[in-house]
């Protein structure tokens, strides 16, 4: 065989952009979707990975606490392996690939293996640090260059690959990786080039992210400020006039939320609008899934009720899951929303409502606020009573019951059909710990069973302990009597029981205490 024909790829080596998953190129968004391998390292958002498919194996090549990342050769020889194989190989880099990220030394290994390779550039961390705090890189009358130099070597070495001397006063804007460590010898070399002292100076440490820090003074000043902060890597110092336009430019880390640590407790599937909505308005958001939602394994009541859904007078659909099995089975009966001609529909919530339209369906009735209590409000304000009537309630195993007994107080006749289980995962005490470090500033609910299965969670892996420090932003009275109840201390409570509804509600705690 020669070498042509064992050779595979392409493979891709692929820019995972600055850190925002948001910031990556639909190309490599295409692959990481293709993927069969993805190899990835530490300033890669591992959310990205979350577009992968499920078989998709994950390799991090990373630092991990205590530990140095995969020796390089060994990158190398895990890509052409791979390759090799026949996998559908993915190399997933912080910021560009080819930027001070070693990208070029991997594709010069494929290219010496025979083996194809496709670039897929990424937005460096200088371009979009500076986007983000409002530094533009160049400017009409301040800057009309800008250079993108490493800090990582250390510039009072004598042979240093870094002309220091003609780069300091030779460009306009400098942008330096890696050069938090040596940031007192870099700023003290390019003064002693002949540029002025006062010149603007800025320090951007994760930059896009919800937790960008950014430290300004001028290259005088710059390198104390930062040792007083104890600021760290990854960060990226960016030197020269237009520093000073950020007073003015500043756009990030002005939103309403910027920074406030978050976690959300919702289920994976369901935490995206809510962590959406915060994460947009700058919120630091961390994931915690409490729910693990799956069908039950045994449909056949539902079948069953399906068979005869014409003798029920309404179905009451709680949660979008609800929707969902329910659908599901009827395709699977080979029938559509028609059968449900002549049966009315209530959806408890927005969401359920739109979800259902999605499926063909009007909701009848979609209560104003979506409690139990208020659904059974809404129903009795339609109709005095119900005798007579049968409701179908295809739910959670767990559902809570003051929903089915109103309506049976109203004369129904109820059908509670458990279509679905609700469960709290296992964690590990160690991607606790990780959640919790730093301390989230609150921790949000969106129904009773989140808080109960949180404080599951936590006692499950001994660490009850962060019970006591847990501010809980609950999204109704509901959680939050659940909340007080388990002991946690409440700070937030939506009014209205939606998540648009939370979101304002934790928007206004955190500005009065701003003006507090
Ligand atoms: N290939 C990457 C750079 C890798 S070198 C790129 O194109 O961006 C690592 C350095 O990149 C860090 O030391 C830091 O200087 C910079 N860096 C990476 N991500 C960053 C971020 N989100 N904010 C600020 N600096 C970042």
């Amino acid at each position: 065989m020669n070498a042509e024909a064992k050779a595979r790829g392409p493979v891709y080596i692929v820019g995972a952009g600055p850190g925002d998953e948001g910031l990556i190129a639909v190309r490599g968004l295409e692959a990481l979707r293709r993927a069969e391998v993805v190899v990835y390292d530490y300033l890669a958002n591992p959310r990205l990975l979350d577009c992968c498919s499920e078989a998709c194996e994950r390799v991090y090549v990373g630092k991990t606490a205590g530990r140095h990342s995969l020796p390089q050769e060994d990158i190398n020889r895990l890509l052409v392996e791979r390759a090799r194989r026949g996998q559908i190989v993915v190399r997933l880099k912080g910021g560009d690939p080819f930027v001070f990220g070693r990208g070029g030394e991997e594709a010069l290994e494929l290219a010496e293996a025979g083996i194809r390779f496709v670039i897929v550039p990424g937005i460096t961390a200088a371009l979009a640090a500076a986007a983000y705090a409002g530094i533009p890189l160049t400017h009409r009358r301040l800057a009309s260059t800008a250079v993108l130099i490493t800090g990582h070597e250390d510039p009072e070495k004598g042979e240093s690959e870094v002309d220091w001397q003609r780069l300091a006063v030779g460009a306009g804007t400098l942008a330096v990786y890696m050069g938090v460590k040596n940031l007192r010898q870099i700023t003290a070399r390019i003064l002693a080039a002949g540029r002025p002292a006062a010149t603007p100076a800025a320090l951007v440490r994760w930059g896009t992210l919800n937790r960008q820090e950014t430290l300004t003074g001028t290259l005088d000043s710059l390198a104390d400020l930062a040792e007083a902060r104890g600021f760290g890597p990854p960060a990226v110092l960016i030197v020269g006039e237009v520093v000073g336009l950020r007073e003015r430019l500043r756009w990030f880390d002005t939103r309403p939320l910027f920074g406030r640590r978050i976690l959300v407790t919702r289920s994976r599937s369901q935490a995206s609008e809510l962590s959406l909505g915060l994460r947009e308005l700058g919120a630091d958001v961390a994931e915690l899934p409490t729910l693990a939602i799956a069908p039950l394994a045994d449909l056949s009541g539902l079948a069953r009720a399906i068979e005869r859904i014409g003798s029920f007078s309404w179905v009451v659909f709680t949660s979008v899951n609800g929707v969902e099995i329910f659908f599901t089975r009827l395709g699977e009966m080979g029938l559509d929303a028609r059968s449900l001609a002549g049966v009315r529909v209530a959806a408890m919530g927005p969401q359920t409502a739109a979800f259902l339209k999605s499926h063909g369906v009007r909701a009848d009735l979609v209560p104003e606020r979506f409690t139990s209590e208020a659904v059974v409000e809404a129903f009795a304000a339609r109709q005095k009573s119900y005798r007579g009537e049968r409701f179908l309630f295809p739910g959670s195993e767990i559902a809570r019951e003051v929903l089915p007994e109103g309506l049976e107080r109203l004369g129904a006749e109820v059908v509670r059909l458990p279509v679905y289980s609700n469960r709290a995962p296992a964690y590990s005490a160690g991607e606790l710990d990780e959640l919790f470090e730093p301390v989230p500033e609150l921790v949000a609910f969106t129904s009773s069973s989140t808080v109960s299965h949180l404080v599951q969670i936590l006692r499950a892996s001994g660490r009850e302990g962060l019970l006591p420090g847990i501010q809980g932003a609950c999204i109704g009275p509901v959680t939050a009597a659940t909340a007080r109840e388990l002991g946690l201390a409440v700070r937030v409570e939506s009014g209205t029981h939606t998540i648009p509804g939370l979101i304002q509600a934790i928007e206004e705690h955190f500005r009065e205490r701003q003006s507090t």
